[in-house]
């Protein structure tokens, strides 16, 4: 029998507003759908979050024994730079601003997110499709769209017809708003604009001679809306309906409403079982966002180089940082956060060698089935991993316990720990075991932070010479010692 028979898993959908028991489609089988990144920038942490959340939950369910076709998108066309279907595309801004090709902007941008992705010992998805490789199959769900009459076409752009869906559906249901609200909520018109409401959006906006992304189209050279690629992308992969589609919270309106109401306007049916939104990561209590600056790159948290760090972190330290908050909850960074997180990856990662080397005695006072099913239970009630490295800690302190002499396993006790802590620690979780790259840089932190010690040492002795001389020849390797009121922080450059 599979694994995934025996656990009752119940995920958050926001659809609902409840945790509701999953049960997928075709038996054994998931099909998930998350809205990958716009490749115009570097990836932040913020963006890392969201998809570490849905690498673990592809993770948790391959652990189960689900065969998941996981489908994350590249927006490599489409997303302007306004909401409301005005402004430049937010590719051939950058390509304009850095007098590049579009398409190399998008090569840039997909190789740092593929490269960062890499570091974080994520999982590759099983298909990430691209915008502008499915022009064709978003050119036909508008056709059908406007067939069915929930669309119109203005001079060469087409838009969703709000107003006449929502007589027949109901618009704004994932987000619990109402259209009448909508509407009374916002300005008129102006007269130059095509849309009949505000709310409409954008299936294809008619391209100038100037704009660099265009296709043509039966209703002239243009391009797609951005909520149209994912209705293409997702049912061309998953089918009409499928089990799971995710995102971060930001994108449940009007990216994921709209996404709703093209799929069911186009096929009568609503494309998905089950929608997962994350919380956001924030700094200094507010959103991690590309917009206001208010970002850290994952590069500058493995080098340290960045104001608010006191020293580098390994990537592994910054997923069980990542881990320790559920999925839905506000996460803030700090390096206070980061460091007691550090220390709490250090401490499991010990206790695992520690369980390699331990020796075994007759019997167990680790009841480790009863533990074992705890894990599951976290995990089962929506992808709980607090609760789970709670549970993982609680082992920790059995092995130490042993390791004492205070306590004893059998040695069939001793294998299942092992492989149980094993399972939940990599391929769950994630993390990266000592002799893996991640913590290459562990290693450096903690030599580093030894000639930080012998140098404060030689200053308190006044031997200034052999103080200068770490600092100068750390310099070197390029390692920046900044000796502040709290201590010595360093950077790696
Ligand atoms: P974007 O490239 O801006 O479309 O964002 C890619 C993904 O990152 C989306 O799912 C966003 O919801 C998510 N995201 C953006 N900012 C944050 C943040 N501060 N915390 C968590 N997820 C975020
Ligand atoms: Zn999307």
């Amino acid at each position: 029998m599979q694994l995934y028979q025996n656990q009752h898993l119940k995920i958050y959908n926001s659809l609902s507003g409840k945790k509701e028991t999953f049960k997928p489609i075709n038996e054994g089988h998931i099909g998930m759908y998350v809205c990958g990144p716009t490749v115009y920038s570097n990836v932040h942490l913020g963006n890392c979050r969201t998809f570490m959340s849905f690498d673990m939950i592809f993770r948790y369910f391959k652990h189960l024994g689900y065969k998941v076709r996981y489908v994350r998108n590249i927006t490599d066309a489409g997303h302007l730079v306004d909401d409301a279907d005005d402004g430049e595309d937010k590719i051939a801004r950058k390509a304009r601003l850095e007098q590049l090709e579009p398409m190399e902007v998008v090569q840039r941008y997909t190789v740092d997110f593929h490269t960062i992705l890499q570091k974080f010992n994520f999982l590759p998805p099983s298909i990430e499709p691209t915008a502008t490789g499915h022009i064709i199959e978003q050119i036909e769900i508008i056709k059908d769209i406007l067939e069915k009459g929930f669309a119109y076409e203005v001079n060469g752009s087409v838009y969703f017809d709000v107003v006449k869906f929502n007589e027949d559906y109901a618009y704004g249901k994932l987000s619990g708003r109402k259209l009448e609200d909508m509407i009374s909520n916002t300005r008129e018109l102006t007269a130059q604009n095509e849309k009949k409401s505000p709310q409409d959006f954008a299936l294809w906006k008619k391209a100038g001679p100037e704009h660099i992304m265009q296709w043509p189209s039966p209703w002239g050279d243009g391009f797609p809306g951005w909520h149209l690629e994912c209705t293409a992308m997702s049912t061309k992969y998953l089918g009409e309906t499928f089990d799971i589609h995710g995102g971060g919270m930001d994108l449940k309106f009007p990216h994921h409403e709209c996404e709703i109401a093209q799929s069911e306007a186009s096929t009568g049916q609503s494309p998905v079982n089950y929608w997962l939104h994350t919380n956001m990561l924030t700094m200094n209590g507010k959103k991690m966002a590309k917009s206001t600056g208010n970002n850290i790159l994952p590069g500058e948290i493995f080098s340290g180089e960045n104001k608010i760090l006191s020293k580098p972190f390994s990537p592994s330290a910054i997923r069980f940082f990542m881990m320790q908050a559920h999925y839905t909850s506000i996460l803030d960074l700090s390096n206070d956060a980061l460091l007691a997180s550090e220390k709490g990856y250090h401490r499991l990662m010990e206790a695992l060698d520690v369980l390699d080397n331990l020796e075994t005695g007759k019997s167990s006072e680790f009841n480790i089935e009863k533990w074992k099913q705890e894990c599951y239970d976290a995990m089962n009630d929506d992808f709980n991993t607090p609760i789970l490295i709670a549970k993982m800690f609680d082992a920790v302190k059995h092995i130490n316990l042993i390791k004492e002499g205070k306590e004893s396993i059998s040695p069939q006790d001793k294998e299942a720990l092992q492989t149980i802590l094993h399972a939940f620690v990599f391929d769950v979780i994630g993390l990266e075991g000592k002799n893996e790259g991640a913590t290459g840089s562990d290693k450096l932190s903690g030599i580093v932070e030894l000639l930080i010690q012998l140098r404060k040492e030689a200053r308190e002795n006044k031997d200034f010479g052999t103080s200068d001389k770490i600092r100068d020849q750390l310099a070197t390797m390029g390692i920046q010692l900044k000796d502040g009121k709290d201590g010595t922080a360093f950077s790696i450059s």
